[in-house]
């Protein structure tokens, strides 16, 4: 098998690692080329992501804001080490910190910049979800890194920069869970882009627990963990699959999958465990704040569930393929319907389809040409009725329209004008090949065909099938209840 050019990538990320670790051993002596192989890095997510830029011009503007955070990064790295040159030591904050800083940003802004390319619309859902994940994880890091810091630090400045840190982390997962969590390929690219983020976090973590106690040695562990992270978003700007990170989400919202309920779930009890931890620890947690972190937190579970509980809903009543409403809906609304119009003595019309030869269709283009004539036709339809009339796909290749209020010749015409509407033009099966449809319609209305929602369907339907007798492609008119007499609308 063949080595992908990102799969070379990691590996030759591995090797300037170990030789950048190995560099340390030799002293301070070799700084420039200790800084030089740590840079590596970040350098390699430059050229990659410009490479990216160039190859695919539809991820440029991802591309070259990845590079953009890469080379702000390397500028601090750079800056930090020719100020440790001249002073010896680096006053904190320095301009090295600006250019991390911005290094943040603009990686947050390259992910808001895939997520809005994947879903243009609003994705309530992937928001909520994030909206979940960033409020628990901010929480997190505002009670473990920002409060010590705040209590810790006593230059003003100095705070305000060390707090920037994780307030960028806080951005950076939320545009992340917003891209991870969002609609839209799950690609390898994006895989591996949730790894550098999840490195990111753990490693700034890390990081900023450290400084506060006192323990950080620069050079020690974390450098791998930034490193490889940096290794991973180079292979996702490389990796083949880079432009589907900006392609267009087929679905508007992401399913939901246990696994993601599972991560909802850890992510919403985070902030309450979080109290007991520090409750438990003798630290006292932030009551006012992680009260309202817990109000927020459970309320977005609810709006969450409001949603799915509206989205099962809607599959329930729905037809999968053409949109239209379900045979289940129909059937609700036309015993509604028909109550009402009894009580009142208004009418109700049912009008009953079936394509005529639609075996043949199938035949001639295969099933996925019958379901584009399906697809097809529920348009017509829905662009003949009146507001406040029902088409419903009633069965396989068979349509039903629920007309509140119209007499037998208003139904009548509306059946005659669905006929036209179907037959006057043929519906593209395939590329380049397309065919002439038609429909008989069966026509029934309350009270002249019975007395129930029943007797109003079996009359339609008797109308139908006296319609497919006579020759099809017309419109055939229930008889009077009783009788099984039909009458044949002129063509
Ligand atoms: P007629 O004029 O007598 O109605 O002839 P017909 O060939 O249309 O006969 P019938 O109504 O019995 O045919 C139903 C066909 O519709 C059979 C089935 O394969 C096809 N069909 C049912 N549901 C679907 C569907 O969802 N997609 C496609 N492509 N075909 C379907
Ligand atoms: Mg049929
Ligand atoms: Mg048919």
């Amino acid at each position: 098998m063949r080595t992908a050019g990102w799969q070379a990538l990691l590996v030759g990320g591995l090797a300037l690692i170990a030789a950048y670790y190995l560099v340390l051993t030799l002293g301070t002596s070799w700084a420039g080329a200790q800084v030089a192989l740590y840079t590596s890095a970040n350098g390699t997510v430059a050229l990659c992501a410009a490479l990216a830029a160039r190859r695919h011009p539809a991820m440029a503007g991802l591309a070259l804001l990845v590079a953009a955070s890469a080379i702000a990064s390397i500028f601090g790295d750079v800056t930090f080490y020719f100020l440790a040159l001249i002073d010896g030591e680096v006053d904190y904050p320095s301009v090295a910190d600006a250019g991390y800083l911005c290094s943040y940003f603009f990686l947050a802004l390259a992910l808001l910049l895939a997520v809005r390319r994947r879903t243009p619309g609003s994705d309530l859902a992937s928001g909520i979800d994030a909206a979940v994940v960033a409020v628990s994880v901010g929480y997190l890091i505002f009670e473990f890194v920002i409060v010590p810091t705040v209590v810790v630090s006593s230059r003003n400045i100095a705070t305000l920069v060390s707090v920037a840190y994780p307030v960028g982390d806080i951005m950076l997962i939320t545009a992340g869970a917003r891209l991870v969590l969002g609609a839209g390929s799950r690609t390898a690219s994006l895989r591996l882009i949730g790894g550098y983020l999840a490195l990111v976090l753990v490693a700034d973590t890390i990081y900023s627990v450290q400084i506060l106690n006192g323990t950080y040695r620069p050079g020690n562990f974390l450098d791998v963990l930034w490193m490889t992270a940096s290794f991973l978003l180079a292979a996702a700007m490389l990796h083949p699959g880079a432009p589907h990170l900006v392609t267009r989400s087929a679905a508007a919202a992401p399913e939901a999958t246990t696994g993601r309920l599972a991560v909802l779930a850890v992510a919403a009890v985070l902030a309450p465990t979080i109290m007991i931890v520090q409750f438990l620890r003798g630290v006292t947690p932030h009551i006012v704040l992680a009260g309202v972190v817990c109000i927020v937190l459970f309320l977005l579970v609810l709006a969450r569930m409001g949603g799915l509980v509206r989205a099962q809903r809607h599959t329930a009543i729905t037809d999968g393929l053409t949109g239209l409403r379900s045979r289940r809906f129909f059937e609700q609304a036309l015993h509604a319907e028909t109550a009402r119009a009894i009580r009142s003595g208004r009418e109700v019309s049912v009008l009953l389809l079936d394509l005529d030869h639609f075996k043949t269709v199938n035949d001639t283009y295969g099933h996925n040409g019958g379901d584009r004539v399906l697809v097809a036709l529920a348009q017509r339809l829905t662009a003949v009725i009146r507001p406040g009339d029902l088409v419903a796909r009633y069965g396989g290749e068979e349509f039903a329209v629920l007309l509140p209020g119209a007499d037998l010749e208003a139904a009548t015409l509306i059946a005659e004008r669905i006929r036209l509407a179907v037959a006057v033009a043929p519906i593209p099966v395939g590329r380049d090949r397309s065919h002439r449809v038609t429909v008989s319609v069966g026509v029934a209305g309350l009270p002249a065909a019975g007395t129930d929602a029943d007797e109003l369907v079996l009359a339609a339907d008797q109308a139908l099938y006296a319609a497919k007798d006579a020759g099809r492609d017309r419109v055939v008119l229930a008889g009077v209840a009783g009788s099984p007499a039909v009458s044949f609308v002129e063509k």
